[in-house]
Parts: C-alpha cells; sequence; structure tokens
C-alpha cells in the first residue's frame, strides 16, 4: 500500500504548533497596525515575469522559484517573496496616485526550491512591511521600529540589529569598479558564481553563502570608503534616529544586498545567543529606489523588510515563550450518569458561547478516566454534575488552584468561573 508523505521541506502544522502561528500572527498585527499599517492580500502565485524584475542575480530568480506553464501555456511562479507581488498591485492598482505614504503589510505562504535545513523550508511564511512614497532617514528608522517593537512584544530579547548603507547609485558604480579591479587577480580561487558575478554584478560577490569565509572576500574594499557624500549624511542620519529610539545596532561594512533595486540602508536582525541558533538571519531589508520605476512605475521609492514566521517560533520555542499557549481549559465537566452527560454537553456549549473555554467527556468513561482527562486539559475547574446536582440545578465545582469545592446554582456558574480564575 502506498504511504503518503509531505513534500520535501514542508511542514504540517497542527495543534499546539498551528496555535503558535496564530498566535505569532495576532501579536504582530497588533503592533503592525498601531503603525498605521494596512494589509494587502495579492495572489500566491503571479505571473512569473513580475518576479524577474528582481533581477537573474539573485539566488531566488535564478536558482529557487517554483515554474511551470499552466493549462493556458501561461508561465506562472509561486511567490517566492512578497515585495515585487505588492510592487505589481500598487502600480497595477494605482495606489501611488493616492496622497501620502504608502504602508502595507503582508502575511502568508512563499515558496522557494532550497536545500531544506535548520530553519530553511521549501515552503514558509513570511511576514513583511513595504512602505511606498517617501525616501527620507527617519522613515528608514521608523520602519526598523516595527520589526524591533514586534520582536520586542514576542518577547524576543537576544536579537540583533546589523545595519549597513550600500549608498546612492554613483557611490554604488564607483564600488563596483574598485570592486572589479580588486577581485581580478583572485577571482581564480573562488567559486563558479562568483566568477560569473565578477563580470555580471561583482556586489554580489560579497553575499555569496559558499565563499563567505574567503580572505579574498573578507578583506575586499568597503563600501564606506566609497560613499558619496549625500549617502554619508543619510545613513548618519539613519544611525542618529535609531540611538534616539534606543534600538542597539552593530554597523556591518559586510553586510550588502547585491540586488540592483536597493540603495542606502540595509539591515538585518539576527539571532544573538549561545547556542545552535546564534548567527541566524530572522529578517532582512531595506530601502529600494529603483524598483518601482524598473517595473514601469513612477519614480517612487519604497523600503520594506520581511521575516520568516517559522523561524521566529523556532526562535521562541528556544526561549520556552510558548510555554502556557493553548494548555489551559477553564474547566472540563465530569458527569456521573448518562442523563449528566447530556445536560453537560449543553453546560459546557453555554460556558463556550459565553467565552469561555470547557471540555467534557462524550463517552462513558469511568471517574478516574474522567479525572485524567481533567489533568490533560490542565482544567482550572473541574466541573462535576450527578443525579443530586442536576434535580437541584446545581453543579459542583473543583476550583484546583484555591483547593476548595462547592455546590453552584447553574445559572450563578458562567459567573463564578469568570469572577475567580
Ligand atoms: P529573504 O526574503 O531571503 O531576504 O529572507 C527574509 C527572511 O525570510 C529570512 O530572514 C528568514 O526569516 C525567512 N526565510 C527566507 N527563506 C526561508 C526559507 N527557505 N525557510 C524559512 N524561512 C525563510
Amino acid at each position: 500500500m502506498a504511504t503518503y508523505q509531505k513534500p520535501k521541506g514542508t511542514l504540517d502544522f497542527y495543534g499546539l504548533e498551528a496555535m503558535k502561528i496564530h498566535y505569532v500572527q495576532n501579536e504582530i498585527r497588533n503592533v503592525i497596525e498601531n503603525f498605521g499599517y494596512n494589509e494587502i492580500i495579492t495572489p500566491i502565485f503571479e505571473n512569473t515575469e513580475v518576479f524577474l524584475r528582481l533581477g537573474d542575480e539573485s539566488d531566488v530568480v535564478n536558482k529557487e522559484m517554483y515554474t511551470f506553464n499552466d493549462k493556458g501555456n501561461r508561465s506562472i511562479t509561486l511567490r517566492p517573496e512578497g515585495t515585487a507581488a505588492v510592487c505589481r498591485s500598487y502600480l497595477e492598482n494605482k495606489i501611488y496616485a493616492n496622497p501620502g505614504i504608502t504602508k502595507f503589510f503582508y502575511n502568508g505562504p512563499m515558496f522557494r526550491y532550497e536545500r531544506p535545513g535548520t530553519g530553511r523550508y521549501r515552503q514558509f511564511t513570511q511576514f513583511g512591511v513595504e512602505v511606498f512614497g517617501l525616501s527620507e532617514p527617519l522613515l528608514d528608522c521608523d520602519v526598523i521600529y516595527t520589526a524591533y517593537s514586534i520582536f520586542k512584544r514576542l518577547g524576543i530579547s537576544n536579537i540583533k540589529l546589523v545595519i549597513n548603507s550600500i549608498g546612492d547609485f554613483k557611490s554604488r558604480s564607483n564600488y563596483a569598479k574598485a570592486l572589479q579591479e580588486y577581485f581580478s587577480d583572485k577571482i581564480d580561487t573562488m567559486c563558479p558564481d562568483c566568477k560569473r558575478r565578477l563580470e555580471t554584478n561583482p556586489m554580489r560577490i560579497l553575499d555569496c553563502k559558499v565563499d563567505k569565509e574567503h580572505p579574498a572576500l573578507v578583506n575586499a574594499p568597503k563600501i564606506k570608503d566609497y560613499l558619496s557624500d549625500e549617502s554619508k549624511e543619510y545613513f548618519s542620519k539613519v544611525l542618529n534616529g535609531l540611538d534616539a529610539l534606543g534600538v542597539p545596532y552593530a554597523c556591518d561594512d559586510n553586510l550588502v544586498r547585491g540586488l540592483d533595486y536597493y540603495t542606502d540602508t540595509v539591515f538585518e536582525f539576527i539571532i544573538d545567543s549561545n547556542d545552535a541558533l546564534n548567527g541566524l538571519a530572522i529578517c532582512a531589508g531595506g530601502k529600494y529606489s529603483e524598483l518601482v520605476k524598473s517595473m514601469s512605475g513612477p519614480d517612487v521609492p519604497g523600503i520594506g523588510y520581511a521575516f520568516g514566521i517559522e523561524r521566529i517560533i523556532g526562535v521562541m520555542d528556544s526561549l520556552g515563550l510558548f510555554a502556557s499557549l493553548g494548555k489551559e481549559f477553564d474547566a472540563t465537566i465530569l458527569a456521573l450518569d448518562y442523563e449528566s452527560k447530556v445536560q453537560s454537553l449543553v453546560i459546557a456549549n453555554q460556558l463556550r458561547l459565553a467565552g469561555l473555554k470547557v471540555d467534557l467527556d462524550y463517552k462513558n468513561m469511568s471517574m478516574k478516566q474522567q479525572f485524567k482527562l481533567c489533568d490533560r486539559n490542565n482544567s482550572r475547574f473541574i466541573l462535576i454534575l450527578g443525579e443530586d446536582e442536576r434535580l437541584n440545578n446545581m453543579i459542583t465545582v473543583k476550583d484546583k488552584i484555591n483547593n476548595t469545592q462547592e455546590k453552584i446554582k447553574l445559572e450563578e456558574l458562567e459567573n463564578y468561573i469568570k469572577g475567580n480564575k
């Protein structure tokens, strides 16, 4: 008989794991809406050319896309990231015609044909923001602060903001020339991708995962020595703003986004811990000045970031931040005879409608088994219903924390539980 398995690099979420996803997403939503961000929901697949705008020098576009022809022979791609799709929608719906800045957030599955590993999947969930319409250092700070606030709200304290400026186009083209010169007599010792990048996009060499410890790469010229005066001033204002907000950061000269449309501020949040998670990137972002224009849109700057919900959950697990999630029932009802069981079904559902989390035994379990159910449910109150209680419209309430037991009138049960829990 065939056995069915989930595709490589995917996850099933059930019970507590699914609860964690919703908990994290709700907390994020509560934070981001206070910053005035509106949700944008775009299709999970797009016409392939939408993602090709990201440039074929990126691994995501080059190697990792789930691309196929649909039955109408259109090339379709399961979205590998959110920015390009949000830009497409921003343009298609002429959202740029609205006055002021546009602040969007999104949250949904992404697909990349990557080698699965710790915190790396082929289907994963990304939360991200994209802000269009303004290029200002203080806006960059405010965008970074949304991510910082979210991590704080979730209780993730062992994170580090790593930040750099990759300058404007003038700075970058001077830097690219310097890199080409510098690497020209070292490239033979580097990976085939780096060899190709030397011609096509030398800054991408600095992003290389294979050669990241290579001495040539570590000692390469730094972008900060090629920044124009405007870019230098922009970056120092960003750092000032972060200081004012009290966000700790480290500047990292080697943090670059080799993609053509990024300019000035680029950043990551990484885990700063003593365990295996140390150094894991949980969030990446930057300012992009050219992406909207490169998609045949107006000259509108943008800035955004994205982080993986599964990675956040992994970090929160390691910090024990879900300890109380989903474990506790407000009450579990024990019934001593069949008539009481029928009534316990009715009582349970009245309490649930009143917003309480309640369980009961549906079959005829022994008292011992029913008490075990209460333990498994970590039930705050145990409600006991037998013939005696039933005939008097009462129920016995055992309070697990205060260690009390008393008979309560059924009509007072809801208030009793709410008042004492
Ligand atoms: P990127 O879109 O590549 O800049 O990645 C932004 C964030 O998305 C990363 O910091 C991760 O948190 C998450 N992420 C990226 N790729 C994966 C993946 N294959 N599996 C899980 N999370 C991912």
